[in-house]
């Protein structure tokens, strides 16, 4: 993890920081756009938005496109600008989920958009060895699909309590991490790469914010759902962290008519109602599959196996139960659900949908719940935001302008 090189000192290098990060947000909502439209979204005069755009070409976070000017034969042309991406040539953030199962690995334009994705199971890695040997695949997977573009650094995203301006992950139980450096180890290991950490629950609800659906900027909860359950909130573009960033942690959320047993010793929480673990024992115990993988339950499912998907959708009526309670507690404009099978089957995201809106009494709207933008490319997506939301916000600062 590096600090911000370059901190803003004044009010007037405060300004111009605000500036060019208004610019930069307007040219990823609208870009190609031409600087005259952009002062018109902005509310920015057209002097400074044309000195912030000068900045933003320098830095090579812009680029402008003359090959777009149409010769309307009034007044001088106005060339475009956008963000600089493209099929081989701009900036692009790595991105790494830290899950149970395996790690996922992306590589991400200026848009958030994966460029390349890689993988790492984590069957047979000894814990000690887990994030030696997810550096290595990392490390091997940015060479490969990186040939030669400007690598701005890594995010890294995992369950658990994840301190982001520590760099730490503070617990993550099924791991065995416990008041890890990881921002330091995987800076160290990738040669002095910049490398941002956070929670996946809140990086996932950060690219909504940052690349999907305009809603997501008012307000919105984002629920994950995998082996571990947590949640996140953002408002007003903003996602909450809480005192020791430990906000979010939903696991123990009652669900109304769950019985299942939790290690907390209540029963009916969420996790041990909804959670892929929880699913694969079940899986197993009915005779669906013969290992307790929830991933095996979504393929016999997808296979047609009827019990399966009866299975998968008690899980969805169990998230949607929650969701309930979630969106009566906070009435969010979205609640973001991240869950397996209903990335893969929007089936699923309707029976969320469906038990959510008949137990909640503030929400009458199923399209307030939704799955996140970058459907099955999700985590790594959400991994890669982690670094480059901190470019969105400090454009100048993030690089030294
Ligand atoms: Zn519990």
């Amino acid at each position: 993890m590096t600090a911000a090189p370059h901190v803003a000192r004044t009010t007037g290098d405060g300004r111009r920081e605000a500036n060019a990060a208004t610019v930069l947000r307007t040219v990823l909502d609208h870009g190609p756009v031409a600087r005259r439209t952009i002062a018109e979204l902005s509310g920015l005069s057209p002097a400074a938005v044309s000195r912030q755009c000068t900045d933003l070409v320098r830095l090579g976070l812009v680029r402008e496109l003359p090959e777009l000017v149409e010769s309307s034969g009034v007044g001088r042309p106005q060339i475009p600008v956008d963000l600089h991406t493209g099929a081989a040539e701009g900036p692009v953030a790595g991105g790494v989920h830290i899950g149970v199962p395996g790690s996922t690995f992306g590589l991400l334009d200026l848009r958030g958009r994966l460029l390349a994705r890689g993988a790492l199971p984590h069957d047979g890695i000894a814990p000690g060895d887990l994030s030696h040997r997810i550096l290595g695949a990392l490390r091997t997977f940015l060479a490969d699909a990186n040939p030669g573009r400007r690598l701005l650094g890594v995010g890294a995203a995992l369950g658990g309590w994840v301190d982001p301006g520590l760099g730490t992950a503070v617990r993550h139980d099924a791991l065995g991490w416990h008041q890890r450096p990881l921002a330091a180890e995987l800076a160290r290991g990738l040669g002095g790469l910049e490398v941002r950490i956070d929670n996946h629950a809140r990086a996932i609800a950060q690219s909504e914010i940052l690349f999907g659906r305009p809603a997501a900027r008012r307000s919105l909860v984002h629920l994950f759902v995998g082996n571990v359950v947590d949640a996140a909130l953002g408002i007003a573009g903003v996602v909450h962290q809480g005192p020791g960033s430990g906000a979010g942690d939903v696991a123990h959320l009652p669900v109304p008519d769950s019985t299942a047993v939790c290690p907390c010793g209540r029963s009916g929480c969420l996790e041990a109602t909804a959670s892929n673990t929880a699913v694969g024992l079940t899986a197993v115990r009915r005779g669906i599959v013969p290992d307790p993988d929830a991933f095996l339950v979504v393929d016999a499912a997808a296979a047609g196996d009827r019990r399966a998907d009866r299975l998968l959708r008690e899980r969805a009526r169990a998230v949607g139960r929650a969701t309930a309670l979630l969106l009566d507690v906070l009435n969010p404009d979205l609640v973001v659900v991240t869950e397996h099978s209903s990335l893969l089957n929007p089936d699923y995201l309707e029976e969320i949908r469906g038990a959510a809106i008949d137990l909640s009494h503030v929400c009458r709207d199923p399209e307030r719940i939704v799955s996140p933008h970058a459907g099955m490319a999700v985590l790594p997506v959400a991994a890669g935001t982690i670094l480059l939301n901190p470019l969105f916000k400090s454009p100048l600062a993030a690089f030294g302008g």
